[in-house]
């Protein structure tokens, strides 16, 4: 794997391997096989860039599930815009059954509360968050991640799904802009 990327003259150093990655989205997998066995839950996966994390970990779950996805935009370039829009909204019957959100990754949470408040309209029995990434440092509400794959410091982050204006989602590396 490469020790850095340039992105749109940006550049980027590698932060957590594929390798790492892979087994936190297996320890969540093995976790959430075992909180779910018998629940059929549907997981729902936060578009763009969660696509990689759910694709992986959807093929790491035994138990009977379903999924779906919706679509939501915060990011502009490297920094949150805080305004949340829903782009494609759920189209699955929820009511009363257990929903497993798919973040890509959580920072001030306000797409994770945008995401919340959307799904919780459609009363599902109960909501859990999966996000594979996680800023502690910046996180800024109280809603519980249940399952959290590995903590990154508060550094923009580039791969692995996550892009920089429309770049390096295919990267299988997480790589940081150098600060
Ligand atoms: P939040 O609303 O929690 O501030 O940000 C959540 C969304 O912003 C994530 O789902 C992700 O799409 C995007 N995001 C947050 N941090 C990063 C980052 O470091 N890099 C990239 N590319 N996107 C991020
Ligand atoms: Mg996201």
């Amino acid at each position: 794997m490469k020790k850095s990327v340039t992105i749109h003259g940006l550049k980027f150093m590698l932060l957590v391997s594929s390798g790492k990655i892979q087994d936190a989205v297996s320890r969540i997998a093995k976790k959430i096989d075992r909180d779910f066995k018998d629940r059929n839950p549907l997981f729902i996966a936060v578009l763009n860039g969660s696509f990689l994390f759910a694709a992986d970990l959807l093929r790491k779950i035994k138990i009977e599930c379903g999924i779906s996805f919706i679509k939501v935009s915060s990011y502009s370039g490297t920094r949150s815009s805080g305004k949340v829009n829903t782009l494609i909204g759920v189209n699955e019957n929820l009511l009363k059954r257990p929903v497993i959100i798919l973040e890509d990754i959580v920072d001030s949470g306000n797409t994770l509360e945008a995401v919340l408040a959307e799904i919780k309209k459609h009363n599902p029995d109960e909501i859990s968050v999966a996000t594979l990434f996680f800023k502690p440092e910046v996180y800024q509400k109280k809603n519980a991640l249940n399952y959290i794959g590995i903590k990154v410091p508060d550094k923009f982050l580039v791969g692995y799904g996550l892009d920089y204006d429309g770049s390096g989602r295919n990267l299988s590396d997480i790589y940081a802009l150098e600060s």
